[in-house]
């Protein structure tokens, strides 16, 4: 396979995907695995027109969004926290040029794997657009033009979402008014950035900017700060980026962006009040849109919801036979780890297995620092749904790993059921929950009670004592915290 390749010669796959982001390259590589003949089309073009695969999460979404993230909490440490180690650093400077080439670097060489792994296991992965023509066929245009039809017993579309554009109020521009995958590519850090929508990308973005010197402030139209995450963590979060110096603006909704020469002027309304702020860069992260543009849809059936999401049954069908579809294209939880299960639970659920997602098992993860992780129902979603509930929690502060690295701020809590002792959700905020959240979910996959994880040995000192003490803690057992349980 090369970066142009010639249309695959042989015209008829056992499953032919559209898309080759974390929805639809895994799909194509399970089914090769089982033995299916399969086709990868994807269209996604870098900056440089370059085609790679890996979609938006390897190419302008999660994996780019990490490396930045670690640059300039590193960058950040070097002013801040090195000299707490005895660590002598003049003052740290950075270089965004250097930055960006690594960030380029980390999301070429995963996408870069994904060719290696179609090679391995012989998927045959096309750059170039797919339309659905009906009646099994896939019109193939490579980005030079040439065209192709192709034939799929299957047909799964995986071509995920796009950023949700203000088209009236804050229109691209692509210099001051860009959306997150314009603020991943910032050649200089702005001197006064504006972020519309405190969501998840919102506050990852805002603290990259942040830490490396932009005066940041977020403008969010609702009330609540996170209103997907726990209450208890929420508000622990939001104290913690304030003291950061994220100025965070809840209540504020964005109803008007004038643009001058350098600056963006933003309008909103907050309190009853109209109040204004000029920014020299304004990032819109106000959610994602399914993309099925140009897909063909109409033409073969395939029903999309008001939102223009594709409506799918429990087994991933479309209304049109024989077309599947799976990731953010569909909606729910617009998560990598979301979208690679479905392709993979589809495929073995077309080979004749009884495959299926959990969905009451999909870890979130908020990437800032201190990180923000969870699985399962929070205290409130419990209650909502009739639980009774035992809670406990444990902070971070009293973990001897968490001290020697610097990284107390935080806490694990529990959600349980009073009456069956079962683990219902897990909440945490402190230093690598991105990782530590794995065992909640392994919990609430296994169907454990807070039992199981109180008679189960953490290694010491790991930061994993504290999700021990924070499940101790749900029944007054905690050794190094206080028990924070009812
Ligand atoms: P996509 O990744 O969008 O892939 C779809 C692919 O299909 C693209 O390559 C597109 O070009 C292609 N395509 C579209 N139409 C066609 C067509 N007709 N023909 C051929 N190809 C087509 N999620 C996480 O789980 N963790 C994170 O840390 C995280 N961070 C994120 C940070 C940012 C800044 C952003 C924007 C997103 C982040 N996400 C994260 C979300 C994650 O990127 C998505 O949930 C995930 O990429 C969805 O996968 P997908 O395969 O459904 O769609
Ligand atoms: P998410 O969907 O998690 O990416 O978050 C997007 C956030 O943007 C949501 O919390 C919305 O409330 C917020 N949002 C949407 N439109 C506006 C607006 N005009 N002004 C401020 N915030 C907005």
């Amino acid at each position: 396979m090369s970066d142009t390749p010639s249309p695959a010669s042989d015209k008829s796959f056992d499953v032919i995907v559209i898309g080759g982001g974390p929805g639809g390259y895994p799909a194509a590589i399970r089914a090769a695995q089982l033995g299916m003949k399969a086709l990868c089309i994807d269209g996604w073009l870098n900056r440089d027109n370059s085609p790679s695969f890996g979609g938006t999460c390897l190419n302008a979404g999660c994996i780019p969004s990490k490396a930045l993230l670690e640059s300039s909490e590193l960058f950040h440490k070097a002013g801040h926290e090195f000299a707490v180690h005895g660590i002598g650093v003049s003052t740290p400077t950075m270089d965004i040029a250097k930055m960006q080439e690594r960030k380029m670097a980390v999301s070429k060489a995963n996408s870069g794997g994904v060719k290696l792994l179609f090679q391995a296991n012989k998927v045959t992965g096309l750059f170039g657009f797919g339309k659905l023509l009906g009646n099994g066929q896939v019109l193939y245009t490579a980005h030079d033009g040439k065209t192709e039809t192709y034939t799929g017993k299957h047909i799964i579309i995986a071509t995920g979402s796009a950023p949700v554009e203000l088209k009236k109020i804050a229109p691209f521009d692509g210099d001051k008014v860009v959306d997150s995958w314009g603020a991943l590519d910032f050649a200089a850090v702005p001197g006064r950035l504006g972020i519309i929508g405190a969501g998840v990308i919102g506050v990852e973005l805002g603290s990259v900017w942040s830490r490396l010197g932009a005066k940041t402030a977020i403008l969010e139209a609702l009330p609540g700060f996170l209103p997907m995450v726990d209450a208890a963590i929420a508000k622990e979060a939001l104290r913690q980026f304030t003291k950061q110096g994220l100025d965070i603006r809840l209540g504020a909704k964005v109803t008007a962006v004038a643009k001058g020469d350098k600056d963006v002027t933003v309008t909103y309304e907050q309190g009853g009040e109209s109040k204004t702020e000029t920014f020299d860069k304004l990032i819109v992260a106000v959610g994602r849109r399914p993309y099925t543009d140009n897909l063909g849809c109409d033409v073969a059936g395939v029903t999309l919801d008001e939102r223009g999401f594709v409506k799918i049954d429990k087994g991933y069908k479309t209304s049109a036979a024989g077309i599947y579809a799976v990731g953010d294209v569909t909606g729910g939880a617009m998560l990598a780890h979301k979208a690679i299960e479905e392709g993979v639970v589809l495929v073995e659920q077309l080979h004749g297995e009884k495959s299926e997602v959990n969905y009451n098992a999909i870890p979130s993860v908020i990437y800032t620092s201190p990180e923000i992780a969870w699985v399962g129902l929070s205290e409130e979603q419990a209650k909502a749904a009739g639980h009774e509930v035992k809670v406990g929690s444990s902070p971070f502060a009293a973990n001897g790993r968490a001290r020697a690295i610097e990284s107390i701020a935080g806490q694990v809590k529990f959600v349980s059921d009073a009456k069956t002792d079962r683990v219902l959700g897990v909440h945490m905020i402190g230093p690598y929950v991105s990782e530590l959240c794995a065992e909640a979910v392994l919990a609430l996959e296994f169907a454990a009670t807070t039992q199981d994880i109180q008679l189960t040995m953490h290694g010491h000192p790991t930061l994993s004592e504290t999700f021990h003490e924070a499940a101790l803690a749900v029944d007054g057992h905690a050794i190094h915290s206080a028990n924070k349980k009812r």
